[in-house]
Formats: structure tokens, C-alpha cells, sequence
């Protein structure tokens, strides 16, 4: 099977280092191999994609030498794909709506807990009994991870980044402990969360490997998971060391100081930058 990677960037922002060293490295890994190269825009949270952002990612890439296939897989263009995802979570009884509001988790949260402790930020269950025909709008979509990780023999995933080396098997308890009902989606406002999407993507697309910054390293055990649920095939991992800024902070999106587009009005070469995230 042939090498294909992915670039796969939300239009929230401008670009900056940390994009540039993920979608360099896919190309490059791709186009060593003799494989493919894809670029997908991931533009399902409608509250913070914008049109420009993804204007400017077509021009820096072009700019940093990139190419890839046509035409480019956009989410919020087929909403209805990641619609049926979910619909097939529900009818094996693994979603439930849930209109706890942060301080209603923070509440339940500082109450005494049954069972094994909850990580830091783990939802707590309040609405885990609610069946879907109570669902209102606003409502979020949860996934019941005690009743998912119980459907299915545990999967596991190959990592190739230097950080977390190896092959790894998903823990059914750590999975409930440490994930917990993640939110899937959301009713009436037509988000799907960027975990399902990305999941149904990456298959559809034929991604065999997926490079990406260690911050998502986390996300892929649920990622994995869903892939389970869904009889999805579950691609090889590569998690990347992040760039960070002068006072070792990680780069994100508002950290326009380091967006590709600043890099290249100020007369930097797309060769500096490769030298300047180590390729
Ligand atoms: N869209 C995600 C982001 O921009 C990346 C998704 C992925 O690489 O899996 O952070």
C-alpha cells in the first residue's frame, strides 16, 4: 500500500512555524516514498473558520513549495457524511445528549465521586441516562465511553514519533478515566467535533499515516477508538516535536509572530524556514 499523508489545517488563524514543520514533513515523507500528498481543510467549527484563513493557507503553502492533489476535501461541505457517523454511534445506544454548561461540570466535578477518580477536566456523567429522544436543541452529542469501550476488543495504534516510539494497545479503563464521554457533536447548530470528522476523513481519504504536532498525541486514543467503533481502518501515527517561541511556549494560531505569512513579508525564503524547524 502506498505512503499517503495528509495536511489537514482549521482556518482559524494564519499559519505559523508549527504548521509549516507538520505539512512539510508529510509532503516530504510522501513524495520520498513515491506516495501521496493531501490537503484537507477542516473548517467544521463554524464559529471560528473564516474564509481568509483559508485563503492564506493555500498562498503560504504554495509559497513553502507544497503541492497536492485536487480537488481539496473542505468539511463544511459534507456535513452529512460525518452526520451518518454519528447516527451510527446512536443506534448502538453510544451517544447521549447532554446540556451540562461548564459550570454545571465544575460543580459536579467538586462533589464526591464514585468509582475510580476522573482526570482533571473528564466529564462527570450527569446526563449519561438521557436516551436520545430527549435531546433539545443546544444539546451536545456525548459519547458513553464506559458503554464504547464495552462494545469492542480494544484497538491499538503504531507511533512513529521519537517521543512515544512504539505500538500501543488502548486501556479500557484509562479510556473511561482519562477521556471519558467525549462531545462528538452538537444538535441544531450542525458541528460535528473535529475528532469524529477527522476520523471519517482519514479513512474515506485512504490516509495511511497521519503526521501531526505532539499536542494531538492525547486525541489519538480516542481517535483509535472511534475508528473501532466505526470498522474503520486505524492508519500509522507520527507525532512531531512542536516549535516552540523564544521562552519555550508552544505556538499557537494568535502567535502571530510566527505566522508564515509575517516570515514571508519580511523577505524570509521558504528554504530558511525549513532550516528554521529543522528540516
Ligand atoms: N485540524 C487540526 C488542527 O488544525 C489538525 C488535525 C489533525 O492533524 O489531525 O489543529
Amino acid at each position: 500500500m502506498s505512503l499517503t499523508t495528509r495536511f489537514a489545517p482549521s482556518p482559524t488563524g494564519p499559519l505559523h512555524l508549527g504548521h509549516a514543520y507538520s505539512a512539510l514533513l508529510a509532503h516530504d515523507m510522501a513524495r520520498a516514498a513515491g506516495g501521496r500528498f493531501l490537503l484537507r481543510i477542516e473548517d467544521t467549527d463554524t464559529s471560528r473558520a473564516r474564509p481568509q484563513w483559508e485563503e492564506l493557507i493555500y498562498k503560504d503553502l504554495i509559497w513553502l513549495g507544497l503541492t497536492w492533489e485536487e480537488p481539496v476535501l473542505r468539511q463544511s461541505d459534507q456535513t452529512e457524511v460525518y452526520d451518518a457517523a454519528l447516527s451510527t454511534l446512536a443506534a448502538r445506544g453510544l451517544i447521549f445528549p447532554c446540556s451540562c454548561r461548564r459550570r454545571d461540570i465544575r460543580a459536579a466535578l467538586s462533589a464526591p465521586q464514585e468509582g475510580a477518580p476522573l482526570a482533571p477536566g473528564v466529564y462527570p456523567g450527569t446526563c449519561r441516562h438521557r436516551p436520545m429522544s430527549d435531546r433539545q436543541p443546544g444539546d451536545a452529542l456525548r459519547l458513553n465511553m464506559r458503554a464504547a469501550v464495552q462494545s469492542i476488543d480494544m484497538p491499538g495504534f503504531t507511533e512513529g514519533g521519537a517521543k512515544h516510539a512504539g505500538t500501543h494497545r488502548l486501556d479500557p479503563d484509562r479510556m473511561v478515566t482519562e477521556i471519558g464521554d467525549a462531545v462528538l457533536g452538537r444538535i441544531e447548530i450542525e458541528t460535528v467535533s473535529y475528532v469524529l470528522a477527522s476520523v471519517v476523513d482519514d479513512a474515506a481519504q485512504g490516509i495511511t499515516c497521519i503526521i501531526r504536532g505532539e499536542d494531538l498525541y492525547q486525541i489519538t486514543f480516542l481517535q483509535v477508538l472511534l475508528q473501532g467503533l466505526l470498522s474503520l481502518p486505524t492508519p500509522a501515527y507520527h507525532h512531531h516535536c512542536l516549535i516552540r517561541d523564544d521562552h519555550g511556549k508552544r505556538l499557537a494560531k494568535r502567535n502571530d509572530a510566527r505566522a508564515i505569512a509575517k516570515y514571508r513579508a519580511e523577505g524570509v525564503t521558504p528554504q530558511d524556514i525549513r532550516r528554521m524547524v529543522g528540516l
